[in-house]
């Protein structure tokens, strides 16, 4: 007789840790997602609740005052912050602790990491990633920032934009230039933290979506950063702020077929209770339609996103499956999103409902964190096109 097959990558102990994620999720964040969208902000102390429940250490050995986990565990909190309802909140704790914490973990010193990690852990310090500048996105190798070395400082000048935590920020790990004229080679990645003269962290900036996230423009005019804050080896930035792109693209997938998922949810509900006609809307054939279309939509990312996944744990090359897992994923959040905010009508319209929320926090997904176009490019050169 052939072995039950697991159905999804997770076993019971991620289901567990699941459940707990969800109960403080649901208990603590979500409540006050409408608040701190209206407000335009969250607390800071959002991030150090967060800490004391271990989650921004869901990556980090423990060592280092985390739980030494590995990708599952951290796809899971993924996931489940995506119930807090608001994709700015679950930006600023993801990047602070799945992108920027794994990075210092990973290519910092040891005294880096103790003077970082312990306090970024337990969410007293916040972190953020400066790769994108006004003049340079998508072709980061573009980047202007500046670092000359004067002695055992950098001198830093140039800026940043679209940073997530960026105004809050206690330390940005900032992607720079520290020997223009030598191609991939000629990058470092630089802490730079809050109050170093000539850094300057702008207010958050109004966006489309993601009300309660901090985004925000760094400046940096003269900033001398001590040599002991380079992360990594100098002319290793630009390899090293790539080296964990997959985990980061996929991270932003599975958020978004988890909060697909949520929004799909709360319309069926609606809809069953809706009444036009005589009869709930959700009784009408082309509603019914729509909703199963948008069923094989949210199953087909969220399979895309486990396959991938998978390659990532077993430690595979995995770059074409995170690619396409990302660009179906945002294409799906878009479309999922437009269903059900129409399926709920005026309604869906109001600020009052959160699927209008997710109707504009959902677009971010085919921007952030790689575009869909440079995904395909990725995708269509490991096809040899
Ligand atoms: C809310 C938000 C939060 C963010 N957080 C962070 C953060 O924390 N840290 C950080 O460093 N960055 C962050 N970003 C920046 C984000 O990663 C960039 O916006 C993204 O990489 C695209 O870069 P760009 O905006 O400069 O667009 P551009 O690179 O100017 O691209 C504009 C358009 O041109 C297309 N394009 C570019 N090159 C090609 C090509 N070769 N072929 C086809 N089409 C192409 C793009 O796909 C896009 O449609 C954030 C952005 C937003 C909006």
């Amino acid at each position: 007789m052939t072995a039950k097959l697991m159905t999804t990558p997770f076993g019971e102990d991620h289901e567990l840790f699941r459940q707990q994620c969800r109960r403080f999720v649901e208990k603590e964040l979500a409540p006050h997602a409408g608040e701190w969208e209206e407000k335009k902000g969250f607390p800071s102390e959002v991030f150090r609740r967060v800490g004391e429940m271990g989650y921004h250490g869901v990556l980090i050995p423990e060592e280092y005052g985390g739980a030494g986990e590995d990708y599952l565990m951290a796809a899971v909190w993924c996931e489940e912050m995506a119930r807090i309802g608001s994709g700015g909140v679950s930006a600023g704790l993801g990047m602070h602790a799945l992108i920027v914490l794994p990075a210092i973990n990973r290519f910092g010193n040891e005294e880096q990491k103790k003077r970082l990690l312990l306090p970024a852990v337990r969410g007293e310090k916040i972190g953020a990633l400066g790769l994108t500048e006004p003049v340079a996105g998508s072709d980061l190798a573009s980047i202007r920032t500046l670092a000359r070395r004067e002695g055992d400082h950098y001198i830093l000048n140039g800026s940043k934009t679209f940073i997530t935590n960026g105004n809050r920020a206690d330390f940005v790990l900032v992607l720079c230039k520290t020997d223009p004229g030598t191609g991939y080679k000629g990058f470092s990645i630089l802490i730079v933290e809050k109050g170093m003269p000539g850094f300057l962290q702008g207010k958050p900036l109004e966006k489309l979506g993601w009300h309660a996230g901090d985004t925000a423009e760094l400046t940096f005019e003269n900033v001398a950063v001590p040599v002991a804050n380079r992360l990594g080896e100098e002319g290793m930035g630009f390899y090293n702020a790539m080296a964990n792109l997959e985990w980061e693209r996929l991270i932003m997938a599975l958020g978004t077929v988890h909060g697909a998922q949520l929004a799909f949810d709360k319309t069926r509900t609606y809809i069953l209770q809706r009444e036009a006609f005589g009869r709930p809307i959700g009784k009408f054939q082309v509603n019914r339609h729509k909703m199963v279309d948008m069923a094989v939509e949210i199953e087909a990312a969220r399979q895309l996103n486990y396959h991938a996944l998978r390659k990532l744990v077993n430690g595979e090359e995995c770059a074409r499956e995170v690619s396409l897992a990302k660009i179906f994923a945002a294409k799906m959040g878009d479309y999922v999103a437009t269903n059900c905010l129409q399926l709920h009508g005026g309604y869906g319209y109001m600020r009052e409902y959160e699927i209008e929320r997710f109707f504009r926090d959902v677009r971010i997904n085919s921007i952030g964190g790689g575009t869909s176009e440079i995904l395909k490019e990725i995708v269509g050169r490991i096809m040899g096109l």
